[in-house]
C-alpha cells in the first residue's frame, strides 16, 4: 500500500480556513494582529474546517482552533514531546509504550489543527507514513505476539481515503495476534461528511474496530456531527470519547456537564478527560490539577457513572497515563507526586503563570 502526500480533505479544502488572511476575512482576527499570527501559523499550521467554522460562533469552539499570540510564549515546563512518543518508538511511526498495544502514526495530517495539540511539533505536514516505514511498523507488530491491540492515530487516521484504511485493516487482519483496532479521530465531529458509506465499508473488519472521538465542547456536536456519529453507531462500531480539560474552553462544570450529557445522548461513552499536556506554546490552555479534581468532584454529584470519564494525566516524558486520584497522584506541598504504571514516582508541577 502506498501512502501518498495527498491533502486532508479535497472535498472541503476550498472553504476551510487555512491562512491568517482567511482569519481576518472571517472576523477572527484584526488586520493589526496579522503579522504576529503569521509567526504563530509558521510554527504550527492553521486549519479550520467548514463545519467548525460554522460552530465557531461559540467561544468554546473558536478558542480551540483560532491561533493566538499566546502560543509564542514558551514556558519553562513546556516540552517538544510531552507524552514521550519518541521515547518508546522501536521504528519510525510506531509507539510501543505498553506490552499489549502499539500506536501507529499513519499520517501527520489533520482536518483541523487544535492549538493545544500535544503533538503540535510533529503534526501539520501533508504527508502520510511512507510505505517503507509502514512496512517496518507492521513487521514490528507481526514479530511481537504480545501486541493485541493497534491504535491508529496521527495526525488523524480518518483523513486517509477509505481505500487506504481498508488496505491497512486487511494487513492488520493478516496478523493473527492482533484482535482489536482503535482509531483516535476528530473527523466525525470536525469533518462529518467523511463518515460516508465507503468509509463504513472500509471499517467492516474481522477485527474489533473501536472509534474514540476527540471532542471538547458540546457546541462542536453540530447536527451534522451527530448524524455522522449515528452512522458509526448503526454500522455497529462502539464509540468512546476523549476530551482535554482546556482553560477558557470547558473548564467549568456547566460546559463539561453539557458535553458529557450530549455524548451519552449520541451513544458515545465519555472515556477520558485528559489533563492538558505540556505542549510547547499551549500553557494558556492549562488548568491546575486541583482545578480539574474540583470539577470532577462537582460532576460526580450531578452525573451518572455512564456520563463520567476518567480524569487522567499523561506523565510528562513518556512514563504512561494514570488516573488523577488516590494511589496515583498525591499532593506534596506545592507539587504532586505521580506514581506511574510500573510503580515509579515522578514529580509534577502545575503550570507557571
Ligand atoms: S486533531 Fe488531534 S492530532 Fe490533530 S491537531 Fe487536533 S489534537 Fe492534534
Amino acid at each position: 500500500m502506498g501512502f501518498s502526500n495527498d491533502l486532508a480533505d479535497e472535498a472541503t479544502s476550498g472553504r476551510a480556513i487555512v491562512s491568517v488572511r482567511d482569519l481576518v476575512q472571517h472576523g477572527f482576527a484584526l488586520p493589526a494582529q496579522a503579522q504576529v499570527l503569521e509567526r504563530v501559523a509558521q510554527d504550527f499550521r492553521l486549519r479550520i474546517t467548514p463545519e467548525m467554522l460554522e460552530a465557531a460562533t461559540s467561544a468554546g469552539v473558536a478558542r480551540q482552533f483560532v491561533p493566538s499570540a499566546d502560543e509564542l510564549l514558551v514556558r519553562p515546563e513546556d516540552m517538544a514531546d510531552p507524552i514521550g512518543d519518541d521515547v518508546h518508538a522501536p521504528v519510525p511511526g510506531l509507539t510501543h509504550r505498553y506490552p499489549d498495544r502499539a500506536i501507529l502514526h499513519v499520517t501527520k495530517t489533520c482536518e483541523v489543527y487544535c492549538r493545544f495539540c500535544f503533538r503540535r511539533e510533529t503534526v501539520g505536514d501533508t504527508g502520510h507514513l511512507p510505505p517503507d516505514a509502514l512496512d517496518r511498523a507492521l513487521n514490528h507488530i507481526a514479530a511481537t505476539p504480545a501486541i493485541w491491540e493497534v491504535i491508529l492515530t496521527g495526525g488523524d487516521p480518518l483523513v486517509l481515503s477509505p481505500r487506504r484504511i481498508a488496505d491497512l485493516l486487511r494487513r492488520l487482519e493478516a496478523i493473527a495476534h492482533v484482535q482489536v483496532v482503535r482509531l483516535h479521530t476528530r473527523v466525525p465531529v470536525v469533518a462529518p461528511q467523511r463518515i460516508n458509506d465507503a468509509l463504513l465499508a472500509a471499517l467492516d473488519s474481522r477485527l474489533a474496530v473501536w472509534v474514540v472521538v476527540h471532542t471538547n465542547h458540546a457546541d462542536e456536536l453540530t447536527p451534522n456531527a451527530a448524524a455522522a456519529l449515528q452512522r458509526l453507531v448503526r454500522a455497529g462500531i462502539p464509540l468512546l470519547s476523549q476530551s482535554v480539560l482546556l482553560r477558557g474552553v470547558n473548564d467549568n462544570v456547566a460546559a463539561l456537564e453539557d458535553l458529557f450529557r450530549a455524548l451519552i445522548r449520541l451513544r458515545v461513552k465519555p472515556y477520558y478527560l485528559h489533563h492538558c499536556d505540556m505542549a510547547r506554546g499551549a500553557g494558556h490552555f492549562r488548568t491546575t490539577i486541583a482545578q480539574g479534581q474540583a470539577l470532577m468532584a462537582a460532576l460526580r454529584g450531578r452525573l451518572s457513572g455512564t456520563c463520567l470519564p476518567t480524569y487522567v494525566l499523561d506523565i510528562p516524558g513518556g512514563h504512561g497515563k494514570v488516573p488523577i486520584g488516590p494511589g496515583y497522584v498525591q499532593a506534596d506541598g506545592a507539587a504532586w507526586v505521580v506514581t506511574d504504571p510500573q510503580g515509579k514516582q515522578h514529580t509534577y508541577t502545575d503550570p507557571s503563570t
